[in-house]
């Protein structure tokens, strides 16, 4: 579903992806892992063209992801994107930012449009919410409406940037929870993430990215429990016993 081949990307002089070569198939779930500043969101932002790339290659269900705005519009339908800060519009209920892309994106029906949103935001536990703005809800309340956007656009992917990075620990679960469903179903999912312990029950696969490349990757149970790069072994150290 998202194929990377030889992707490069420098922001100015400074190399940011060296060479990123991976694949993630249908129905997969794939975690990235790796220190902050190693390229993770860069990659994520260039799936989407939120970022362009100078060399390589990415194709997302076939589509190669270039600059030009068809494209652009063609793969933006075809994969959602779920921020660590949520990106809800302040000013809209939670079920208008549900409605927002098929609306005004897609141009679907509004009818149509309202009863997949309402659908949605009771799958995510928030059907009681759906009035209210994005400041009332708390940060595992906004996530999961991110979370039910990103689904209205009826997507192949969704790429994830550190979904509970920014959420009180006591509301990591509840998002977490959401996710694994999904992946339950068989949405094909790239998330980068520091909870190792999601990764390890929920991941098929996990890269490992270093400075601009991917210094390991395996199936998710056998690398984070017997990672077999030095680097990888510290990292997993660090992330899963902070000094
Ligand atoms: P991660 O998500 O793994 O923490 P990022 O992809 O955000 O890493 O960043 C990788 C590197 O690229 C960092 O050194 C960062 O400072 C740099 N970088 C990211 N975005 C930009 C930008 N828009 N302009 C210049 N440098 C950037
Ligand atoms: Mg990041």
């Amino acid at each position: 579903m998202i194929r990377f081949e030889g992707v490069h990307k420098s922001f100015g002089a400074h190399e940011v992806l060296k060479g990123i070569d991976a694949r993630i198939g249908t129905g997969e779930v794939v975690c990235l892992i790796g220190p902050s500043g190693s390229g993770k969101s860069t990659l994520l932002r260039c799936v989407n063209g939120l970022e362009t790339y100078q060399s390589g290659r990415i194709t997302v269900d076939g589509v190669r992801v270039d600059t030009a705005s068809r494209t652009i519009h063609d793969i933006r339908t075809r994969v959602s994107m779920v921020f660590q800060r949520f990106n809800l519009f302040p000013n809209r209920t939670a079920l208008e930012n549900v409605m927002e892309g098929p609306l005004f994106v897609l141009k679907q029906d509004r009818a149509e449009v309202r009863a997949r949103a309402e659908a949605l935001l009771n799958r995510v536990g928030l059907g009681a919410k759906m009035q209210a703005y994005p400041q009332s809800l708390s940060g595992g309340q906004q996530q999961r409406v991110a979370i039910a956007r990103a689904l209205a656009m009826q997507p192949k992917a969704i790429l994830f940037d550190e979904p509970t990075s920014a959420l009180d620990p006591e509301m990591v679960g509840e998002v977490l929870q959401v996710m694994r469903a999904l992946a339950e179903e068989h949405m094909t999912m790239l998330v980068v993430t520091h909870e190792i312990h999601f990764a390890r029950e929920v991941a098929d696969s996990v890269l490992f990215l270093d400075g601009g490349t991917i210094v390991e990757h395996g199936p998710a149970k056998e690398m984070l429990r017997h990672p077999k790069h030095e680097r990888t072994q510290d990292f997993l150290r660090r992330v899963t016993h902070p000094v």
